[in-house]
């Protein structure tokens, strides 16, 4: 279609004719219309570009992500007289996953007789197991060496993403994919009816660009996107050179969920207070701590805390850095290209991440941010616009 046959299409013509009439009596009249079809001059997504500078860098924090090659631990072993219900060791997935291992938790809870439950960790897994043992009528108590902001879940990108780092499929057994799939699931409608509350979660655009069509990551063990649930969040779309702003050869876009973290932390601690839970400040360093507690029933969700009280060698660090940007409220979006992301979130604008496997140092390194960094500049200076 043509720009004559748009105009006319779309029923602008004669808006058109009439601009044209007037710009041809006063000059100024055209330059102030000029903006107004700045989307159809342009003729490509406007995306505002980022402002970077190692200036702008406010903060820069190590988050290790509590990976198990088979996968996150969900299943229940007695110790004496305690039932303990596992939920812990989701990797890269456990904001997106939270809900849904709750949930698989909280059927194992509910299948014994007690009703008042302990919970070990108050990181995103453990508060949402607390929130849905309550909604199903449980009194629960939170037991943890720490709460938000000291947490690892604090250290996260907040982002919808179910198989990053979830499992080594070469290791996790076939029935985990559809353990997985559940979780997935059911965490998918949970975080449905979050949206729109405080902007604890929202939907941005994520835009992708790479020189080629980047390989599936799934075989990396401790390094990707493992599994793939198609239909649940839209399909990523390839854009054309005309329709997008980067200079590189392969750019995509689709919508994806991301979680405000400190707010969406705090609203659902607050709800579990609010519906008369309790945290207690209180370390688990052996078995026998929890043998200690009044409650017959233990969730345990301590991440990677979960290692020496359990003897679990299979969990292992894989440390992420992120480095913080000043907000910049135009910049509403999600990127990813090779080395290098950002997400725009409401506390700052948090470029990364990188992931080393079985790295126990939560010390940020400043070449890390600066090789980000370096990289998100060229991307935005040539970018057009
Ligand atoms: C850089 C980075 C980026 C990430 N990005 C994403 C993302 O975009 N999307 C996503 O879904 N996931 C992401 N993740 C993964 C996600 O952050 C983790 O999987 C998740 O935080 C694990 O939550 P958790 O509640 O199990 O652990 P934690 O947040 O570590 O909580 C554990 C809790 O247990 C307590 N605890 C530990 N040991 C003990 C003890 N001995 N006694 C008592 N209490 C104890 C702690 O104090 C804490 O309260 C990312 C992780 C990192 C590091």
């Amino acid at each position: 279609m043509n720009r004559r046959d748009f105009f006319q299409k779309t029923g602008l013509g004669s808006l058109a004719l009439t601009t044209g009439v007037v710009s041809s009596c006063t000059s100024t009249t055209q330059s102030q219309f000029a903006d107004k079809h700045f989307h159809i001059n342009r003729g490509y997504h406007q995306i505002p570009k980022l402002r970077l500078s190692m200036d702008r860098i406010v903060k820069e924090t190590v988050g290790l992500r509590p990976f198990r090659a088979s996968g996150p631990r969900l299943d229940t072993e007695q110790l004496g007289n305690k039932t303990i219900v596992h939920n812990y060791g989701h990797g890269g997935s456990g904001w997106s996953l939270s809900w849904g291992t709750g949930n698989i938790a909280r059927q194992k809870v509910l299948a014994t007789p007690e009703r008042k439950i302990a919970v070990l960790g108050c990181g995103t897994v453990g508060i949402a197991t607390a929130r849905l043992l309550q909604e199903s009528g449980c009194e629960v108590t939170i037991y943890t060496k720490d709460v938000p902001p000291n947490i690892t879940s604090n250290l996260a990108t907040g982002t919808w993403s179910p198989a990053s780092r979830v499992c080594d499929p070469t290791v996790a057994k076939p029935e985990f994919r559809s353990v997985w799939e559940e979780a997935t699931r059911f965490s998918h409608r949970r975080f449905q009816l979050l949206l729109g509350m405080d902007d604890i979660a929202a939907w941005v655009e994520e835009y992708s660009a790479f020189d080629e069509q980047p390989a599936r990551s799934g075989a990396v063990a401790a390094g990707g996107e493992v599994y793939e649930l198609p239909g649940l969040i839209p399909e990523r779309v390839r854009l054309s050179q005309k329709e997008h702003p980067f200079k590189a050869e392969y750019v995509t876009r689709r919508s994806n969920m991301i979680f405000n973290i400190p707010t969406y932390l705090r609203h659902h601690l607050n709800d579990f207070l609010m519906f008369g839970g309790k945290v207690k400040i209180h370390e688990i360093k052996k078995l026998e701590d929890i043998d200690a507690l009044p409650e017959k029933v233990v969730v345990n969700c301590m991440g990677l805390g979960a290692k020496p009280v359990f003897n679990d060698e299979e969990l292992t660090p894989v440390s992420g850095q992120l480095s913080c940007l000043i907000p910049q409220t135009e910049v509403q979006y999600k990127f990813n290209t090779k080395g290098a992301n950002f997400i725009a979130r409401k506390d700052g604008i948090y470029l990364g991440s990188n992931g080393i496997v079985g790295n126990w140092d939560t010390t940020p390194s400043k070449e890390q941010t600066e090789k980000v960094v370096t990289i998100l500049q060229k991307v935005m200076s040539e970018m057009r616009g």
